[in-house]
């Protein structure tokens, strides 16, 4: 499979971190931070020796205008998104600061509409995030937000569950705010039929893509998506705490009535430097920046967003269901009759993306020390949990292999 791997070429475009004993790892931890593209020293390096040389002519007379550096990263961002175009996308900030801002202008409860619903078992800074705005308009989070939970025995979230709680509270919603990929079970949800459901009910709908990002194709213009955000240091490779991104929809950039918090990052690009009273928001995405750009950052997310055009979505998804697909295979084949994990994620490869977690029943903890032990990068959860995700662009079917006679030799 490696042999016959079209993108088995993208390997050498990355570092590999290595083992205490000095060969390479097996990494698959891509999904909590991407590895280091080799392209991205060079990136960086362009813009400190625009910096040297140039100084605050960098802004404009750069060799890439930090004026402008976002749209250098667009391209990149539409491909991965499917906006329909650049205005739809921007990268700024960080991801839970844009779920802030992007909460600001979409989650605008009435007494009569005021729920969010959200997966119960979100990430964290998701939950505070939620939890806070619904404080900030003077809301019991108890009562505004809903929080789904899986059926009885299951461990991720079927749509009719989704789509019932929707229609149960129709009448209240204000928003639907989910995760695409679930950072815990590894879940890929269905985007376009709870999007579509959702503004049945006459509620905006958003999604956080941290973990969908660079790891599942997505379609937020076709599926009439309201509004997106997303992280750029897991499958984006961009490096830690990397410049994060938004999406808009285009329904919405003629909106400038649209509540939002502004800054001068977000004033019409043209007459940014006339420093003019009143604040008016730019067209489309862009109006919802706030300062300017993080270019060191952006300069990793451009290296690494180029390699990401070369591939294709469609061929780094098409490698991931091979390889995921492969992992599970051989997941199964080492469980059998030993009952020493369940798999949690959704078993169909259409409803989930790069990641595959393991509940262990017992000893998963101390399996987990001996795989890092063995120079394996997987990571744990609490109580018991080990994901591992094997990224197409630098992973491969015999590291795969590979992991999974570690871990057979531990659990035997
Ligand atoms: C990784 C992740 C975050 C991290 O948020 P930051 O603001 O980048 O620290 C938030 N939400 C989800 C769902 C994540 O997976």
């Amino acid at each position: 499979m490696d042999e016959q791997d079209p993108l088995a070429s993208f390997r050498e475009r990355f570092f590999i971190p290595k083992t205490k004993e000095g060969s390479k790892a097996i990494y698959f931890c891509g999904n909590s931070l991407g590895l280091q593209p080799r392209a991205t020293a060079l990136t960086i390096q362009q813009e400190l020796k625009d910096w040297k040389n140039l100084g605050v002519e960098g802004h404009f007379h750069g060799s890439n205008p930090w004026f402008e550096y976002h749209k250098f990263l667009k391209p990149g961002l539409v491909e991965l998104t499917g906006a329909s175009d650049p205005s739809e996308v921007t990268p700024m900030g960080s991801l839970t600061t844009n779920l802030h801002l992007m909460m600001v202008s979409f989650y605008r409860p009435t007494q009569h509409r005021y729920k969010i619903i959200m997966e119960s078992g979100a990430f964290p800074s998701d939950q505070y995030a939620i939890e806070s705005q619904c404080r900030f308009h003077g809301l019991d989070p108890a009562q505004a937000i809903v929080e789904l939970t899986p059926e009885p025995g299951k461990y991720y979230l079927e749509t009719s569950r989704i789509i019932r709680s929707i229609e149960e509270n129709s009448e209240q919603l204000a928003l639907v705010l989910l995760s695409g990929v679930q950072y815990y079970s590894g879940q890929f949800f269905e985007i376009e039929p709870i999007t579509r459901m959702g503004h049945d009910a006459g509620a905006y709908v958003g999604w956080d893509l941290a973990h969908a990002i660079g790891n599942v194709p997505l379609s937020l213009h076709q599926h009439q998506v309201d509004f997106a955000a997303w992280c750029s240091y897991k499958y984006l490779n961009s490096g830690p705490g990397g410049t994060a991104g938004i999406f808009v929809h285009k329904k919405h950039e003629n909106e400038p009535d649209i509540p939002r918090f502004g800054g001068w990052w977000g004033y019409p690009e043209t007459e940014r430097f006339e420093m003019k009273k009143g604040f008016i928001p730019a067209k489309g995405a862009d109006g919802w920046q706030v300062s300017n750009a993080n270019i060191l950052s952006m300069a990793a997310q451009k290296a690494s967003l180029e390699i990401f055009l070369e591939a294709g979505i469609t061929r780094i998804r098409d490698k991931s269901l091979l390889l995921t697909g492969y992992l599970e295979f051989l997941l199964n084949d080492l469980s059998h009759g030993l009952d020493k994990f369940k798999m949690i994620t959704p078993d169909n490869p259409q409803n989930r993306g790069a990641q595959l977690s393991l509940l262990f029943n017992q000893e998963g903890s101390a399996i987990f020390r001996e795989l890092t032990n063995s120079g394996i990068v997987v990571d744990w959860r609490e109580p018991n949990i080990i994901r591992m995700a094997p990224a197409p662009l630098y992973n491969t079917f015999e590291e795969v292999y590979g992991f999974c006679q570690v871990l057979k030799t531990l659990i035997e």
